[in-house]
C-alpha cells in the first residue's frame, strides 16, 4: 500500500521535498523543493515545455510577470468570484471547505455555487457532517472566502484608486493579456497557443494534501486560441494530447480518468478534469477546458482595448474562442512520485526503489570506487564522473558500503549505478547496474556516454553490455 505518510517520509528523508521553513516548524501548505525534488521537478518542467512548444509548430512560450494590474483581477471575475465555501468549527476553529465535506458523505456541491446555494445543500446535510479536526458537529454557516492572496506593492501611492495589487492567482491571465502583443510582434495565426509556466499564489483553506494543494505553487498552462466553430474541434484533440502526454509520463491508464465537469460556469462549452489516483484517491491533476470567448471579451471590455481578430484571407472578424489546459508541477510531482514508488521484497529484505521513468529521474548515473581507500580506483571512479557530468546530472558517492550506496540511490530512483573495481584497473571496463532490474553488465569505459544516453532513451540495459550477474 502507498500511503501520503510513506511519500512524505521519504521525500524528507532523501531530500525531495521538505516543509517550508521547517527549522520554524513548518509553514502551512507551503513546501521547498530539495537536491532532487528540484531536479525532478524540472524534468517535469522540460517534458511539458517539449510538449507543448517545442514539438508544436502552432504554440509559442511566455513568462508574465507575478504582478499585474488590479483590474485584469477584476476582467477576470476574480475579485467578485474567486472564492470557496467555508464552515469554521465552533469549537476548535478549525476551517473546511463544505463541498469537500459534502464530498465526502457522497452529497455533490461545487465551490462554484452561489452561498445560497451551497448553505441550502449544507443545512440540509448538517447533522451528517463532521469537524475533521476534533470530530464535532458545531458549524457556522457557510461563507465564501476568497482565494486572492493581496499584496502591499504600490499602495503607500494614490494608484489604482487603493486597489489592492494581488498575487496572481493563476498564470493563464497573463496569457489573455499578451494575446495581442504576441499576435503583433510573432508570425502565429489563428488557430495558435501561448504557452507558459509559472508561480500562482491562492489562500487555500484546506492544508493537509501534501504538494496536491499548496498556497504557492507552479502552474504549466496553455491557452489555444481558436475561431468560434473550431472550439468543440480542437477541444477533443487538446483532451486527446493531454492523455496521451500523461501516459507518456509514465502514469498508468488505470491510475487516470476523466471527470466530466457537472456545473458549468455559464461561458464554458465544457470542461473536463484529468484525475490521477493520489494516495488519497482519484482527484484533479489537470483541467481541460473550452471557454468560450468569455477571456478576451472581458479583457476587451475592461481595458478598452479591441482585442478581435482579423482573418487577413477571409477579412472575418472576430473574438477567439480559448480552449486550455491547466495543470500544476506540484500535482504532477506528487502523481509521479506516486506512481514510481515501489517496494519489493528481495531475499528478506523490502527494497524500496523510486522507478521513476528514465527521463524524469533525477540522478541519472552514480559512479563510485569499489573501496574508497584504494587511490587507484577513487582516481578511475572521479575521472569517468567528470567526463559523464557534462551530459548528464551525476552523482560521485563513495560512503559506507557498496549495498549501502545501491539502496540509497535507489531511494532517489538513479538509473544506473556504475561501480570502478579492480578489473577496471586491467581491462578497462566498469559493471553498470540497472536499477529496476538490479542486473549488471560490464561496459567498456569509452562507450559509457553512448549506453547511458541509450538506457535512458529506452534500449534494454541486457542487451547494451555482457551480462554479470
Ligand atoms: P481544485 O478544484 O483542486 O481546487 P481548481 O479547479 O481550482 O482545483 P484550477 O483553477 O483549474 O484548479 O487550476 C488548474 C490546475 O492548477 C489544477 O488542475 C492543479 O493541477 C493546479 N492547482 C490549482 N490549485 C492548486 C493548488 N492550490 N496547489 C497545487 N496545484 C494547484
Amino acid at each position: 500500500m502507498i500511503t501520503m505518510e510513506k511519500i512524505v517520509s521519504l521525500c524528507k528523508r532523501r531530500g525531495f521535498i521538505f516543509p517550508s521553513s521547517d527549522i520554524y516548524g513548518g509553514f502551512a501548505a507551503i513546501y521547498d523543493y530539495g537536491p532532487y525534488g528540484v531536479e525532478l521537478a524540472n524534468a517535469i518542467k522540460r517534458e511539458w515545455w517539449k510538449t507543448m512548444v517545442q514539438l508544436r509548430d502552432d504554440i509559442v512560450g511566455l513568462d508574465s510577470a507575478i504582478f499585474m494590474h488590479p483590474k485584469i483581477w477584476e476582467a477576470s471575475g476574480h475579485v467578485s468570484g474567486f472564492s470557496d465555501p467555508l464552515v469554521e468549527c465552533k469549537d476548535c476553529h478549525t476551517r473546511s471547505r463544505v463541498d469537500h465535506l459534502l464530498e465526502e458523505i457522497g452529497v455533490e456541491a461545487d465551490e462554484k455555487m452561489s452561498e445560497e446555494e451551497i448553505n441550502k445543500i449544507f443545512l440540509e446535510n448538517k447533522e451528517k457532517l463532521k469537524c475533521p479536526n476534533c470530530g464535532r458537529k458545531n458549524f457556522t454557516e457557510a461563507k465564501k472566502f476568497n482565494l486572492l492572496v493581496k499584496s502591499n506593492l504600490g499602495n503607500f501611492t494614490d494608484d489604482w484608486d487603493k486597489k489592492p495589487v494581488y498575487l496572481r492567482g493563476e498564470t493563464c491571465q497573463g496569457i489573455y493579456v499578451n494575446y495581442r502583443n504576441v499576435l503583433d510582434s510573432t508570425r502565429v495565426r489563428i488557430p495558435f497557443g501561448i504557452a507558459q509556466i509559472g508561480k500562482a499564489f491562492r489562500n487555500e483553506i484546506t492544508a493537509r494534501q501534501f504538494l496536491f494543494r499548496t498556497r504557492e505553487f507552479d502552474q504549466m498552462e496553455m491557452q489555444y486560441f481558436v475561431h468560434p466553430d473550431k472550439e468543440m474541434d480542437e477541444y477533443e484533440k487538446l483532451r486527446k494530447a493531454r492523455w496521451q502526454y500523461y501516459l507518456d509520463l509514465g502514469l498508468k491508464k488505470e491510475h487516470l480518468k476523466w471527470n466530466k465537469h457537472k456545473n458549468l460556469v455559464f461561458y464554458a462549452k465544457a470542461a473536463y478534469d484529468i484525475d490521477y489516483k493520489f494516495p488519497f484517491g482519484f482527484s484533479e491533476l489537470e483541467g481541460v477546458h473550452a471557454r468560450g470567448n468569455y477571456d478576451l471579451s472581458q479583457h476587451t471590455k475592461f481595458s478598452g482595448k479591441d482585442l478581435s481578430y482579423v482573418d487577413s484571407k477571409t477579412g472575418e472578424k472576430y473574438i477567439p474562442h480559448i480552449i486550455e489546459s491547466s495543470v500544476g508541477v506540484g500535482r504532477t510531482v506528487f502523481a509521479v512520485l506516486t506512481e514510481a514508488y515501489t517496494e519489493e521484497k528481495v531475499g528478506k529484505e523490502i527494497r524500496l526503489v523510486m522507478k521513476f521513468p528514465k527521463k524524469l529521474a533525477p540522478v541519472k548515473v552514480a559512479i563510485f570506487p569499489l573501496l574508497r581507500n584504494k587511490p587507484k580506483l577513487v582516481k578511475k571512479a572521479k575521472e569517468i564522473f567528470n567526463d559523464l557530468k557534462t551530459d548528464f546530472v551525476c552523482e560521485f558517492d563513495d560512503n559506507g558500503n557498496i549495498g549501502k550506496r545501491y539502496r540509497r540511490q535507489d531511494e532517489i530512483g538513479t538509473v544506473v549505478g556504475i561501480t570502478a573495481d579492480f578489473q577496471t584497473l586491467d581491462d578497462n571496463t566498469v559493471t553498470m547496474r540497472d536499477r529496476d532490474t538490479m542486473k549488471q553488465i560490464r561496459v567498456k569505459i569509452p562507450e559509457l556516454k553512448d549506453v547511458v544516453q541509450r538506457i535512458i532513451k529506452g534500449e534494454n540495459f541486457l542487451e547494451l553490455g555482457k551480462l554479470v550477474k
